[in-house]
């Protein structure tokens, strides 16, 4: 069996009024921020389906239910270093991360180096091991038109024991 394992991730909040707009563990000023139970962080979201799915765990709804009140505004960072646990309990190493913000404002280009930073320590990893990129959709779609922000990760898992 391999001691390597891919995983993807995604995520989609839509945007909403009265709501903090965080991703990456930044909170980014704008006028609307993403409706959801926790922090609605899509990114990290995306990030820990990635590692859910690349353990074969399923899915990070079913790890941390949106019923249950105990995640109700819960910092996804948080969540994220509870998902890197689970990794190394499962006897796993997060070693490379690449991941993909859609949003067509605001601009996330100021804020990258802190989220990669904010992912790299909730993994215990380098930010040179996380990649953050953003694209607009041209105006296409949700995100285009500013209904949501959508996000992508890949991951790359090592077995650390046998
Ligand atoms: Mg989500």
């Amino acid at each position: 069996m391999s001691d390597l394992r891919i995983g993807i991730g995604y995520d989609v909040h839509a945007f909403a009024a009265g709501r903090d707009l965080i991703l990456g563990g930044v909170s980014i000023p704008h006028e609307l921020g993403l409706a959801g139970h926790s922090d609605a962080d899509a990114l990290v979201h995306a990030v820990m389906d990635a590692i859910v799915g690349a353990l074969r765990e399923g899915d990070i709804g079913r790890l941390f239910p949106d019923t249950d009140p105990a995640y109700k505004g819960i910092s996804s960072i948080e969540l994220l270093s509870r998902v890197r646990a689970l990794a190394e309990h499962r006897g796993f190493r997060v070693v490379d991360v690449d991941t993909v913000v859609v949003a067509e404002a605001p601009k996330l280009a100021p804020y990258r180096e802190k989220m990669r930073d904010n992912i790299a320590r909730a993994l215990g990893i380098e930010r040179d091991q996380v990649g953050v990129k953003a694209t607009t959709t041209e105006g296409l779609g949700f995100e285009g038109r500013g209904e949501g922000v959508g996000a992508h990760a890949a991951v790359l898992l090592e077995r650390v024991e046998s």
